[in-house]
Protein backbone atom coordinates (compact mmCIF):
# COMPACT_ATOMS: atom_id res chain seq x y z
CA UNK A 1 0.00 0.00 0.00
CA UNK A 2 1.21 3.02 -0.84
CA UNK A 3 -0.32 6.82 0.68
CA UNK A 4 1.39 9.91 -0.73
CA UNK A 5 -0.12 12.28 1.84
CA UNK A 6 -0.12 12.55 5.73
CA UNK A 7 1.18 14.78 8.80
CA UNK A 8 2.73 14.72 11.89
CA UNK A 9 3.07 17.13 14.89
CA UNK A 10 5.41 19.38 12.71
CA UNK A 11 2.56 20.60 11.54
CA UNK A 12 -1.18 20.05 12.75
CA UNK A 13 -0.84 15.96 13.05
CA UNK A 14 -0.87 14.18 16.24
CA UNK A 15 1.85 11.99 15.77
CA UNK A 16 5.47 12.46 16.10
CA UNK A 17 7.52 11.07 13.04
CA UNK A 18 8.51 7.70 14.99
CA UNK A 19 4.76 7.03 15.81
CA UNK A 20 3.78 8.03 11.88
CA UNK A 21 6.14 5.95 11.19
CA UNK A 22 5.43 2.96 12.90
CA UNK A 23 1.41 3.25 11.98
CA UNK A 24 2.66 3.30 8.99
CA UNK A 25 4.89 -0.34 9.14
CA UNK A 26 1.96 -1.60 11.42
CA UNK A 27 -0.66 -1.23 8.86
CA UNK A 28 1.33 -2.58 5.91
CA UNK A 29 1.76 0.32 3.94
CA UNK A 30 4.86 0.26 1.53
CA UNK A 31 5.82 3.67 0.76
CA UNK A 32 4.82 6.44 3.28
CA UNK A 33 5.27 10.48 2.32
CA UNK A 34 5.11 12.76 5.11
CA UNK A 35 4.11 15.91 3.74
CA UNK A 36 3.60 19.18 6.70
CA UNK A 37 1.83 22.34 5.99
CA UNK A 38 4.57 24.48 4.85
CA UNK A 39 7.55 21.76 6.99
CA UNK A 40 9.85 19.22 5.86
CA UNK A 41 11.05 19.19 10.11
CA UNK A 42 9.38 15.83 10.01
CA UNK A 43 12.15 14.87 7.24
CA UNK A 44 15.50 16.77 8.83
CA UNK A 45 14.67 15.24 12.36
CA UNK A 46 14.18 11.73 11.48
CA UNK A 47 17.40 9.11 11.72
CA UNK A 48 16.69 6.92 8.73
CA UNK A 49 17.45 4.03 11.42
CA UNK A 50 13.99 4.38 12.43
CA UNK A 51 12.58 3.18 9.29
CA UNK A 52 11.78 -0.61 9.36
CA UNK A 53 12.63 -2.58 6.42
CA UNK A 54 9.50 -3.04 4.18
CA UNK A 55 8.63 0.69 4.33
CA UNK A 56 10.37 3.30 2.10
CA UNK A 57 9.95 7.22 3.80
CA UNK A 58 9.04 9.54 0.80
CA UNK A 59 10.22 13.05 1.20
CA UNK A 60 7.10 15.76 0.85
CA UNK A 61 5.76 18.96 1.95
CA UNK A 62 2.31 20.58 1.66
CA UNK A 63 3.12 23.88 0.58
CA UNK A 64 -0.39 26.49 0.92
CA UNK A 65 -0.80 28.97 -1.85
CA UNK A 66 -3.77 31.68 -3.23
CA UNK A 67 -5.50 31.19 -6.45
CA UNK A 68 -7.88 33.70 -7.51
CA UNK A 69 -8.78 34.57 -3.55
CA UNK A 70 -8.88 30.37 -2.82
CA UNK A 71 -6.28 28.28 -0.55
CA UNK A 72 -4.92 25.76 -2.89
CA UNK A 73 -2.80 22.93 -0.99
CA UNK A 74 0.15 21.97 -3.62
CA UNK A 75 1.96 18.57 -2.39
CA UNK A 76 5.71 18.26 -3.19
CA UNK A 77 7.11 14.95 -3.08
CA UNK A 78 10.36 13.57 -3.79
CA UNK A 79 11.91 16.77 -2.28
CA UNK A 80 15.55 17.37 -1.73
CA UNK A 81 14.60 18.79 1.75
CA UNK A 82 17.41 20.86 2.13
CA UNK A 83 17.61 22.74 -1.06
CA UNK A 84 17.63 26.29 -0.82
CA UNK A 85 14.80 28.05 -2.80
CA UNK A 86 11.94 25.95 -0.88
CA UNK A 87 13.84 26.56 3.00
CA UNK A 88 13.80 29.67 2.35
CA UNK A 89 10.04 29.50 0.44
CA UNK A 90 8.71 27.33 3.63
CA UNK A 91 10.37 29.70 6.13
CA UNK A 92 8.24 33.18 4.38
CA UNK A 93 5.14 30.63 4.63
CA UNK A 94 6.00 30.06 8.63
CA UNK A 95 6.36 33.18 8.99
CA UNK A 96 3.09 34.16 7.71
CA UNK A 97 1.54 31.15 10.08
CA UNK A 98 2.84 32.73 12.96
CA UNK A 99 1.39 36.38 11.86
CA UNK A 100 -1.86 34.99 11.09
CA UNK A 101 -2.27 33.42 14.58
CA UNK A 102 -0.74 36.52 16.81
CA UNK A 103 -3.51 38.09 14.83
CA UNK A 104 -6.72 35.90 15.63
CA UNK A 105 -5.23 35.38 19.00
CA UNK A 106 -5.43 39.62 19.17
CA UNK A 107 -9.15 39.35 17.71
CA UNK A 108 -9.81 36.51 20.35
CA UNK A 109 -8.38 38.97 23.01
CA UNK A 110 -10.63 41.81 21.93
CA UNK A 111 -13.86 39.16 22.34
CA UNK A 112 -12.09 38.06 25.79
CA UNK A 113 -10.72 34.83 25.19
CA UNK A 114 -7.33 34.63 26.28
CA UNK A 115 -4.45 32.72 26.29
CA UNK A 116 -3.96 31.47 23.01
CA UNK A 117 -0.17 32.04 22.17
CA UNK A 118 0.87 30.82 25.22
CA UNK A 119 -1.01 27.53 24.79
CA UNK A 120 0.46 27.40 20.73
CA UNK A 121 3.75 27.83 22.49
CA UNK A 122 3.35 24.64 24.12
CA UNK A 123 3.22 22.52 20.79
CA UNK A 124 5.87 20.68 18.74
CA UNK A 125 4.68 22.24 15.73
CA UNK A 126 6.85 24.45 13.56
CA UNK A 127 4.02 25.37 10.92
CA UNK A 128 1.57 26.44 13.22
CA UNK A 129 -2.05 26.09 11.32
CA UNK A 130 -5.89 27.00 12.35
CA UNK A 131 -6.51 23.33 13.15
CA UNK A 132 -4.18 24.31 16.63
CA UNK A 133 -6.58 27.13 17.44
CA UNK A 134 -9.35 25.50 16.78
CA UNK A 135 -8.01 22.57 19.90
CA UNK A 136 -7.75 25.43 21.32
CA UNK A 137 -11.12 26.98 21.13
CA UNK A 138 -12.56 23.71 21.64
CA UNK A 139 -10.65 23.21 24.83
CA UNK A 140 -11.89 26.89 26.26
CA UNK A 141 -15.11 25.45 25.76
CA UNK A 142 -15.56 28.21 22.91
CA UNK A 143 -16.71 25.32 20.46
CA UNK A 144 -17.70 21.91 20.22
CA UNK A 145 -16.08 20.19 17.29
CA UNK A 146 -13.24 21.19 14.77
CA UNK A 147 -16.00 21.39 12.08
CA UNK A 148 -17.79 24.17 14.26
CA UNK A 149 -14.65 25.75 15.48
CA UNK A 150 -14.44 26.38 11.64
CA UNK A 151 -17.55 27.32 10.30
CA UNK A 152 -18.10 29.74 13.83
CA UNK A 153 -14.81 30.95 14.31
CA UNK A 154 -12.09 30.60 11.92
CA UNK A 155 -13.09 29.60 8.07
CA UNK A 156 -13.81 32.64 5.66
CA UNK A 157 -17.19 33.03 7.20
CA UNK A 158 -15.94 32.93 10.72
CA UNK A 159 -15.78 35.82 13.11
CA UNK A 160 -11.96 35.02 13.66
CA UNK A 161 -11.08 35.00 10.42
CA UNK A 162 -7.58 35.89 9.17
CA UNK A 163 -6.88 36.10 5.72
CA UNK A 164 -3.85 34.71 4.84
CA UNK A 165 -1.20 35.91 2.15
CA UNK A 166 0.45 32.61 1.15
CA UNK A 167 2.36 32.59 -2.22
CA UNK A 168 1.24 31.69 -5.91
CA UNK A 169 0.89 28.06 -6.73
CA UNK A 170 3.74 29.24 -9.58
CA UNK A 171 6.40 29.99 -6.48
CA UNK A 172 5.49 26.91 -5.04
CA UNK A 173 6.06 25.11 -8.30
CA UNK A 174 8.87 26.74 -8.83
CA UNK A 175 10.10 25.95 -5.73
CA UNK A 176 9.17 22.03 -5.72
CA UNK A 177 10.93 21.48 -9.00
CA UNK A 178 13.76 23.51 -7.94
CA UNK A 179 14.05 20.96 -5.32
CA UNK A 180 13.97 18.02 -7.61
CA UNK A 181 10.44 17.22 -6.84
CA UNK A 182 6.78 16.33 -8.01
CA UNK A 183 3.96 19.20 -8.08
CA UNK A 184 0.86 17.56 -6.83
CA UNK A 185 -2.90 18.93 -6.44
CA UNK A 186 -4.11 17.87 -3.22
CA UNK A 187 -7.58 16.99 -2.58
CA UNK A 188 -8.87 19.14 -5.50
CA UNK A 189 -12.53 18.70 -4.75
CA UNK A 190 -12.18 20.05 -1.79
CA UNK A 191 -12.16 23.51 -2.85
CA UNK A 192 -15.48 24.11 -4.06
CA UNK A 193 -15.09 24.54 -8.21
CA UNK A 194 -17.49 23.87 -10.40
CA UNK A 195 -16.06 21.35 -13.50
CA UNK A 196 -15.20 24.17 -15.39
CA UNK A 197 -13.39 26.17 -12.88
CA UNK A 198 -11.56 23.06 -11.63
CA UNK A 199 -10.09 22.11 -15.04
CA UNK A 200 -9.00 26.19 -15.54
CA UNK A 201 -7.13 25.21 -11.95
CA UNK A 202 -5.29 21.82 -13.26
CA UNK A 203 -4.26 23.34 -17.04
CA UNK A 204 -2.81 26.71 -15.32
CA UNK A 205 -0.91 24.12 -12.83
CA UNK A 206 0.07 22.55 -15.38
CA UNK A 207 1.29 25.17 -17.34
CA UNK A 208 3.06 27.04 -14.32
CA UNK A 209 5.23 22.96 -14.64
CA UNK A 210 2.85 21.41 -11.90
CA UNK A 211 2.43 17.65 -13.00
CA UNK A 212 -0.01 15.31 -10.87
CA UNK A 213 -3.20 15.84 -9.12
CA UNK A 214 -4.27 13.85 -5.82
CA UNK A 215 -6.89 11.49 -7.72
CA UNK A 216 -7.89 9.31 -4.62
CA UNK A 217 -8.03 10.52 -0.74
CA UNK A 218 -10.07 10.38 2.05
CA UNK A 219 -14.06 11.13 1.96
CA UNK A 220 -13.65 11.29 -1.87
CA UNK A 221 -17.05 10.50 -3.24
CA UNK A 222 -16.79 7.26 -5.98
CA UNK A 223 -18.50 10.16 -8.82
CA UNK A 224 -15.94 12.62 -7.60
CA UNK A 225 -13.36 9.87 -8.12
CA UNK A 226 -13.98 9.16 -11.70
CA UNK A 227 -14.42 12.73 -12.59
CA UNK A 228 -11.07 13.21 -11.41
CA UNK A 229 -9.21 10.15 -13.17
CA UNK A 230 -10.82 11.18 -16.62
CA UNK A 231 -9.59 14.85 -15.78
CA UNK A 232 -6.35 13.46 -14.84
CA UNK A 233 -6.25 11.17 -18.05
CA UNK A 234 -6.82 13.61 -20.53
CA UNK A 235 -4.99 17.03 -19.16
CA UNK A 236 -2.04 14.42 -19.36
CA UNK A 237 -1.32 14.90 -15.24
CA UNK A 238 0.22 12.33 -13.43
CA UNK A 239 -2.07 10.46 -10.52
CA UNK A 240 -1.18 10.25 -6.82
CA UNK A 241 -3.07 9.21 -3.58
CA UNK A 242 -2.91 10.30 -0.08
CA UNK A 243 -5.12 10.00 3.10
CA UNK A 244 -4.11 13.32 4.37
CA UNK A 245 -3.98 11.36 7.59
CA UNK A 246 -3.68 13.58 10.59
CA UNK A 247 -4.96 11.70 13.73
CA UNK A 248 -5.53 8.43 14.91
CA UNK A 249 -9.28 9.72 16.02
CA UNK A 250 -10.44 10.04 12.55
CA UNK A 251 -10.50 6.72 11.34
CA UNK A 252 -12.27 7.43 8.26
CA UNK A 253 -9.10 9.00 7.54
CA UNK A 254 -6.58 6.14 8.20
CA UNK A 255 -3.14 5.70 6.42
CA UNK A 256 -3.62 3.78 3.22
CA UNK A 257 -7.72 3.54 3.53
CA UNK A 258 -7.83 5.26 -0.38
CA UNK A 259 -9.63 3.82 -3.23
CA UNK A 260 -7.36 2.27 -5.85
CA UNK A 261 -7.02 4.36 -8.92
CA UNK A 262 -9.29 3.90 -11.15
CA UNK A 263 -8.72 2.25 -14.84
CA UNK A 264 -8.49 5.27 -17.03
CA UNK A 265 -5.36 7.01 -14.73
CA UNK A 266 -4.03 3.69 -13.63
CA UNK A 267 -1.20 3.65 -15.50
CA UNK A 268 -0.88 7.43 -14.63
CA UNK A 269 0.50 6.79 -11.09
CA UNK A 270 3.09 8.64 -9.65
CA UNK A 271 4.74 5.28 -8.93
CA UNK A 272 5.34 4.99 -12.76
CA UNK A 273 6.53 9.08 -12.89
CA UNK A 274 10.75 8.61 -14.05
CA UNK A 275 11.55 10.85 -10.58
CA UNK A 276 9.86 8.02 -8.99
CA UNK A 277 11.79 5.06 -10.32
CA UNK A 278 14.95 7.21 -10.45
CA UNK A 279 14.56 7.52 -7.00
CA UNK A 280 12.96 4.54 -5.79
CA UNK A 281 13.15 2.14 -8.81
CA UNK A 282 10.37 0.40 -10.53
CA UNK A 283 7.16 -0.95 -8.53
CA UNK A 284 6.35 -4.65 -8.43
CA UNK A 285 2.56 -5.28 -8.86
CA UNK A 286 1.95 -6.39 -5.54
CA UNK A 287 3.12 -3.31 -3.86
CA UNK A 288 1.21 -0.76 -5.93
CA UNK A 289 -2.14 -1.95 -4.92
CA UNK A 290 -4.10 0.56 -2.13
CA UNK A 291 -6.89 -0.91 -0.29
CA UNK A 292 -10.42 -0.20 -1.45
CA UNK A 293 -12.15 1.65 1.38
P1 LIG B 1 -4.33 26.15 7.79
O1 LIG B 1 -3.18 25.27 7.45
O2 LIG B 1 -4.10 26.99 9.00
O3 LIG B 1 -4.83 26.94 6.60
O4 LIG B 1 -5.53 25.19 8.17
C1 LIG B 1 -5.97 24.23 7.25
C2 LIG B 1 -6.09 22.90 7.95
O5 LIG B 1 -7.18 22.95 8.85
C3 LIG B 1 -6.40 21.76 7.00
O6 LIG B 1 -5.22 21.13 6.58
C4 LIG B 1 -7.21 20.83 7.84
O7 LIG B 1 -6.35 20.00 8.59
C5 LIG B 1 -7.92 21.74 8.80
N1 LIG B 1 -9.29 22.11 8.39
C6 LIG B 1 -9.66 22.97 7.43
N2 LIG B 1 -11.01 23.09 7.38
C7 LIG B 1 -11.49 22.27 8.32
C8 LIG B 1 -12.80 21.93 8.78
N3 LIG B 1 -13.88 22.48 8.24
N4 LIG B 1 -12.90 21.05 9.78
C9 LIG B 1 -11.81 20.49 10.34
N5 LIG B 1 -10.54 20.77 9.97
C10 LIG B 1 -10.39 21.64 8.97
MN1 LIG C 1 -4.07 19.97 8.13
MN1 LIG D 1 -4.65 20.15 2.56
MN1 LIG E 1 -2.90 17.66 4.22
Amino acid sequence: MIDLHSHTWFSDGQLSPAQLISRAAGLGLTHLAITDHDSVAAHLTTAPGIVPEGLQLVTGVEISTLWENREIHIVGLIIDTSAPDLTSLLEHQQQKRRTRALNIGRQLERAGICGLASYLNTLPCEAVGRNHVADFLISAGHASSKQQAFAKHLGKRGRYHEPAHWCSIGEAVQAIRAAGGVAVIAHPDRYKLNKIKLKRLFEEFRDANGEAIEVSYSNLHPEKLLILASLCDSLGLWASVGSDFHSADTTWMDLGRIRRLPAQCAERALWYHPRWIQQYGAMTTQTTSVIDA
